[in-house]
């Protein structure tokens, strides 16, 4: 591998090319999950190379590269990607958010990683839940945590966390230039994993619903005469700073805290005029107190029982999962 002031090439040593091929010394299996930015820190970090040059080598130079790829991951990217890890080009295309039917909800990119992590006000481009980063045998970087809609962890009741507990920057893993792990702050170098205080029942319920809503659109379940649920709910707009913001607009704090006086009833920050995005909003907030009971009789009425055991810590199934089960014991009963 050499450096040079402006690219990096790597080449293979002779005896190596004949053993192993094309293939780089360490394949990296994606967890479940897994958004293909983190994959590819973890793949360059394996293989020896600093996230930073590692998208050069793959011909994506430039700030934010391996963002930019969950978004759009050229096909030359792709084959490169599977000829030097061996791994499907499907699994690795199942690892980006593209097509996106929840791009309206998605945290913004924004063209520079110092821009993203200025005012604690702004939204960042990625969230973590501390306590999965510190369980992981190796951490990863869930897809699920680029939604403006998810502000806790569903396994640990926690809240997420946008920024460096320590120095409160966004994170910019795509930037680090030293060979260290992506759960280490590419800015001040301290562990991301310090813990945070637990997600209140009521925000939680309230996210539950609305990430159970957001698994039946993407499915292929469609709203009333063609209405688009993340449309509906990205394009809703709150008073902050005095400014009408969409919810991907929003740090996590901003957004924690308005899950929060939902939950609870009390004044939200609602833009006055009335939109009907703005109702449904609180059409979701009104019935998320029942949902869990509602899925919970769901569940016993379509899924067979579970087995005498001890009690699952997991959140329970999603409702999309549900609904198709629902719907194979109707085709099963029709066609007895
Ligand atoms: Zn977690
Ligand atoms: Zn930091």
């Amino acid at each position: 591998m050499r450096f040079g002031p402006t690219e990096i090439s790597v080449t293979s040593a002779e005896r190596y090319e004949s053993v192993a091929g094309s293939r780089w010394p360490v394949s990296i299996m994606p967890a479940p999950g897994e958004l293909l930015s983190s994959w590819l820190h973890r793949l360059a970090y394996a293989n020896g190379i600093p996230p930073h040059y590692f998208g050069t080598l793959l011909g994506a130079p430039g700030e934010n590269w391996s963002a930019r790829l969950d978004r759009a991951l050229p096909d030359r990217i792709l084959q490169f990607l599977r000829e030097h890890t061996h791994i499907p080009l499907e699994d690795i295309a199942a690892l980006t958010i593209a097509p996106d039917p929840l791009a309206r909800l998605r945290l913004p990119l924004r063209a520079s990683p110092q821009q993203s992590c200025a005012p604690k006000t702004q939204a960042t481009w990625l969230q973590f839940c501390p306590a999965c980063l510190a369980e992981d045998e190796t951490p990863y970087f869930r897809r699920d945590w680029r939604l403006a809609t998810r502000v806790s962890c569903f396994r640990h009741s926690c809240r997420l966390r946008d920024r460096c507990p320590s120095c409160g920057q966004g994170l910019a893993p795509f930037s680090q230039k030293r060979l260290v792990p992506h759960q280490i702050c590419a800015w001040c170098g301290a562990a991301l994993c310090k813990r945070i205080r637990p997600a209140t029942n009521g925000v939680r319920r309230l996210e539950r619903l609305i990430d159970d809503l957001l698994r039946l659109q993407a499915s292929g379940h469609r709203m009333a005469e063609g209405r688009s649920l993340p449309d509906l709910l990205g394009s809703a707009c709150f008073q902050f700073s005095r400014r009408p913001m969409s919810i991907a607009r929003l740090s996590h704090r901003d957004r924690y805290q308005l899950f929060q006086k939902l939950a609870e009833g009390r004044s939200t920050p609602f833009e006055k005029r009335r939109s009907s995005a703005i109702i449904y909003w609180k059409r979701v907030v009104q019935a998320a107190p029942a949902w869990s009971g509602l899925v919970t009789s769901f569940s016993d009425a379509v899924l067979p029982r579970p087995k005498a055991g001890p009690c699952s810590t997991t959140a329970g199934p999603h409702l999309a999962d549900l609904v198709q089960a629902a719907a194979r014991l109707d085709q099963q009963r029709q066609a007895l």
